[in-house]
């Protein structure tokens, strides 16, 4: 057993995979602000399936339901709504139950309908999730591995409490919407922190907008660009005056 190697482990997976989430699910899937080709897709679609099990039609549909009824009784992960612990601490399970009532999906993902690989792998969450842990275990041995598993489990399920329980409480409003900004949240998810210019320009894939910010996720997207793996929808920022 090493636990510090398993420490290391479980926040570099983590890393990741709020990277991918950031750059694929949220600002690519979920609203369109670049679209990667087809092996980033499929690199994105597995690391997402490994190491969380979501699937991304659901993810984006309830995402696009929370800018859509932001802070409001019908957004799915408002911490005015449901108090900021529930969101902090029960993220994933706000996600599932509405991701499963069987209309925000049909609602605000019709563009985004399951294909063959959906139905044969990437909707298989416990077979993504039980890979992604038996990978770890091959690797570092079974307790470290499983050990790894864990912290990771609980670092990105805290890190996307934050960003929704945390990016709706405290921190800069720079934009007049119910979000905030907070760089140190954004260092650690990848850009997510900076939730209040997020919402004031939700089609930008650039987050960081005031001189000083820091966006981690963007320069991943302009890394992506620059090899020719993905275009951005558009490079001027176009603000929206509420949500
Ligand atoms: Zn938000
Ligand atoms: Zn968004």
């Amino acid at each position: 057993m090493h636990p510090v190697l398993a420490l290391v482990v479980g926040l570099a997976v983590t890393q990741v995979a709020i990277m991918v989430t950031t750059v694929y699910l949220h600002r690519g899937l979920a609203h369109r602000a670049l679209t990667v080709n087809g092996p980033v897709a499929i690199v994105s679609r597995t690391i997402i399936w490994l190491a969380t099990g979501m699937r991304p039609r659901e993810w984006a549909a309830v995402h696009r339901r929370h800018h859509a009824a932001t802070d409001t009784p019908e957004d799915p992960h408002s911490p005015a709504q449901v108090g900021f612990w529930r969101v902090q601490l029960a993220n994933a399970a706000l996600y599932r139950r509405v991701a499963r009532d069987g209309v925000t999906v049909d609602r605000y993902a019709r563009d985004l309908p399951a294909d063959r690989l959906d139905r044969v792998l990437f909707d298989h969450a416990f077979l993504g999730l039980g890979t992604g842990v038996v990978l770890l275990c091959l690797v570092l041995g079974w307790e470290t591995g499983l050990l790894a598993a864990a912290i990771h489990a609980v670092s990105y399920l805290m890190l996307s409490g934050a960003i929704n329980a945390v990016g709706h409480t405290a921190g800069r409003r720079v934009h007049p919407n119910s979000a905030t900004n907070v760089q140190l949240l954004a260092f650690i998810t990848a850009g997510e922190g900076l939730h209040n210019n997020h919402h004031a320009a939700p089609t930008s894939a650039r987050f960081s907008l005031q001189r000083g910010e820091i966006d981690p996720g963007w320069w991943v997207v302009r890394l992506l660009e620059r090899c020719k793996l993905a275009s951005i929808r558009h490079h001027d920022v176009k603000l929206r005056s509420v949500a």
